[in-house]
């Protein structure tokens, strides 16, 4: 429960399916996500990882089932859904800023274009953001001038700058050089501990064991076990996370 009391799922999905041709990559999956919550999505590669983060905000459709966001189904189009897009941050594995344009503006454009805030404002914000995140003195130079960690950070500060109820990461550090890993991992353990709501698909067991609530696995379309991160890594109930575990510790 948060601060204001609200107890209802931040995000309930009921019984979610979705196919790809005759690929069936979601099957009928349900999941809660409760406010302030912190859950990791661990398991396969095709296991539907992705596809259920992307469904969350509507970059993928749904053949049945329902997804309600804050108490409503999930918009399909026009104002709501733009909006709907703004609540949700996205964090993905290959970063996604705009190259032609500087650390600074990557953060502010959304809020200057969707949101509608006065530029000097977004700016202001904009940089306490990349000071949040440890990057402000990188404010002016361009994506490509930075290293990896620092990049990704700045997706995080750009998706903070929407003030989102709650942000998806698909493999934030999957695509980071070992040594950048960590700096990442820090800044997301900082927002869990400041109580924003996240969903993160990773197999960092050590962001996991520190800020997740609860370890979703998933595998084949289908959510074969949830568990405390203590448990799942040290007894895992399935045999599938018994197996995957054995592979990638
Ligand atoms: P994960 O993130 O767990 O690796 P994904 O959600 O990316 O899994 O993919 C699940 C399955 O759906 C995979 O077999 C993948 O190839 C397939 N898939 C994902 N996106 C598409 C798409 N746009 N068109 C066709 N198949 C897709
Ligand atoms: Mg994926």
């Amino acid at each position: 429960m948060t601060e204001n009391g609200d107890a209802t799922p931040l995000v309930r999905v009921e019984n979610v399916n979705k196919n790809f041709g005759a690929l069936h990559v979601l099957r009928d999956i349900s999941l809660t996500v409760s406010r302030g919550e912190v859950v990791v999505v661990i398991g396969p590669s095709g296991g539907g990882k992705s596809t259920l983060c992307r469904a969350i905000n509507r970059l993928e459709t749904i053949d049945s089932g329902t997804i309600i966001f804050d108490g409503k189904p999930l918009p399909a189009e026009g104002k709501a859904l733009a909006r709907l897009r703004s609540d949700v941050g996205m964090v993905f594995q290959s970063f996604n800023l705009f190259a032609h344009k500087t650390i600074l503006e990557n953060v502010t454009l959304g809020p200057v274009k969707v949101r509608g805030i006065p530029r000097e404002q977004a700016e202001k914000r904009g940089m306490e953001l990349l000071e949040r995140v440890g990057i402000a003195t990188q404010a002016g130079k361009y994506p490509a001038q930075l290293s990896g960690g620092q990049q990704q950070r700045t997706a995080i500060a750009r998706a903070l700058a929407m003030d989102p109820k709650m942000i998806l990461f698909d493999e934030p550090t999957s695509a980071l050089d070992p040594e950048m890993v960590q700096e990442v991992l820090d800044v997301m353990i900082g927002l869990a501990r400041d109580g924003m709501t996240m969903v993160v698909v990773t197999h960092e067991m050590g962001f996991a064991r520190r800020a997740a609530n609860r370890v979703v696995f998933m595998s084949e379309g289908q959510i074969v076990e949830e568990n405390t991160p203590d448990e799942f890594f040290t007894n895992a109930r399935t045999e599938r996370a018994k197996d995957f575990l054995s592979k990638i510790l």
